[in-house]
């Protein structure tokens, strides 16, 4: 029988992370009511949690499989992903590519890139975007590369299919990763098949600023939101102050991923570049597992940890967003595809607290990636993970397997799992005497 997805109208039990044991009311797709959570062991009423204001059906309150214990786990805003590239994902094993830096990654990349398929792209970004729902991540935008050759949008395609076949499990966008020697007429026809942002690496380019505005000028012609991967290098050029002060009065969604730049510049520039930032509302997308192991490849000394500046762009009020990037591909050859691992690296190698670590790939996430607000506040969209666990920092540290995930109301994924460890000093024969 397979697992089917099931409307759920009430969260009993659940602790939140400011270690309050609420019960949340749904409808439909959005929270209205969260309150103290009754008695332990004392089995709620369904009806009884219902707002006559909130305009449930009572039917479908009542109906016991549409309430979820949460007893002894923890409820938190399902992460989302502001920053992947499913079209490259799980691919290290078939490439096995040499160990590197981003220019390594590059030329191992595209040296594989030219043998893929639509089908192939579709099953390995298919895989992986089922493996980080599994881990709870209910949103995901990711950038696909407008390929060389005469097949670019192969890429695209398999993108734009896998969102077809996974909507009402998660939402994906998809940006067109656009090298600098990828033709505007290449952009727009990606563009025309449903990718919904221009994207690009104006940093990698040979005059950085003209790549930059002829990205933002094809954004701009449709109408369309920009996502960069900006500054990805700890020495290289910056184009983040040119980026915001080109798009300061747009109203689409801007973002700037990696920033590495941002992390080493001296402060003054760092803090004149986030003004800039701010003023502009750009978010940034930190990307820490795949930062640490891209950069610094060149510094066998204090090897600087390649993160933008995280601490500053949150003091500074900026939409901070987190994401993974890569997963197993030549850009980084590990990652569990968990939104708690870039979580646990923001607070070991960005020394952020584990609240904000936690939000800036949930709250934070979802932000920068233009979606509604979610979570366990009134008014927002149901959007949850689930962790078995006391608080949130257990859950950051230990990761359990043990997992909800809901999606727009409904329960789309469940893990569970069972260990047992030896009790000391016994053996089976005293225990059967
Ligand atoms: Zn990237």
């Amino acid at each position: 029988m397979p697992f089917l997805p099931r409307r759920l109208t009430l969260l009993q039990n659940a602790t939140l992370p400011d270690g309050s044991v609420v019960d949340v009311t749904i409808d439909g797709e959005t929270v209205t009511r969260i309150e103290a959570a009754r008695a332990a062991g004392v089995p709620a009423d369904p009806g009884a949690a219902l707002d006559p204001g909130a305009a449930l059906d009572p039917g479908a309150a009542l109906d016991p499989g549409a309430v979820l214990d949460l007893s002894g786990h923890v409820l938190l805003t399902a992460p989302a992903e502001p920053h992947a590239h499913l079209d490259k994902a799980l691919s290290w094993e078939a490439i096995r590519p040499p160990m590197g830096d981003l220019v390594s990654a590059i030329t191992a990349w595209r040296e594989y890139a030219r043998t893929m398929t639509v089908d192939d792209i579709a099953d390995r970004a298919r895989e992986q975007l089922l493996r980080m729902l599994g881990q709870g991540t209910t949103a995901v935008r990711t950038h696909v590369d407008i390929l060389l050759g005469d097949q670019p949008l192969r890429g695209a395609q398999a993108l734009v299919q896998v969102r077809q076949e996974l909507a009402g499990l998660v939402d994906l966008e998809l940006v067109a990763l656009a090298g600098p020697d990828v033709p505007d007429s290449a952009v727009e026809a990606a563009l025309d098949l449903g990718v919904d942002l221009v994207g690009g690496s104006s940093h990698l380019a040979p005059d950085p600023s003209a790549d930059l505005q002829r990205l933002l000028a094809i954004a701009a012609r449709r109408g369309v939101g920009v996502d960069l991967h900006t500054d990805e290098s700890l020495a290289g050029a910056i184009t983040l102050g040119e980026f915001a002060e080109t798009v300061v009065d747009w109203t689409v969604t801007v973002s700037a991923g990696h920033c590495v730049r941002l992390g080493t510049v001296d402060a003054t520039t760092r803090d004149d570049l986030i003004a800039l930032v701010k003023a502009a509302d750009i978010g940034i997308i930190a990307n820490p597992i795949t930062n640490l192991y891209l950069q610094g490849w060149e510094h066998p000394v204090s090897t600087p940890r390649g993160l933008t500046a995280v601490r500053e762009l949150l003091d500074a009020g900026v939409r901070l967003g987190a994401g993974a990037d890569n997963v197993r591909d030549p850009f980084n050859p590990l990652g569990r595809s968990d939104a708690l691992e870039t979580a646990m690296l923001l607070v070991t190698a960005g020394h952020l607290t584990i609240d904000e670590a936690y939000a800036a790939v949930s709250d934070g996430a979802r932000s920068v990636m233009g979606l509604a607000p979610a979570g366990a506040v009134v008014g927002g969209r149901a959007e949850f993970l689930a962790v078995r666990g006391s608080s949130l920092a257990d859950v950051t540290a230990n990761a359990p397997a043990d997992r909800y995930v809901i999606h727009a109301g409904r329960l789309v994924a469940q893990s569970r799992t069972t260990s047992d460890i030896a009790a000391p000093h016994l053996t089976e024969s005293t225990v059967t005497a």
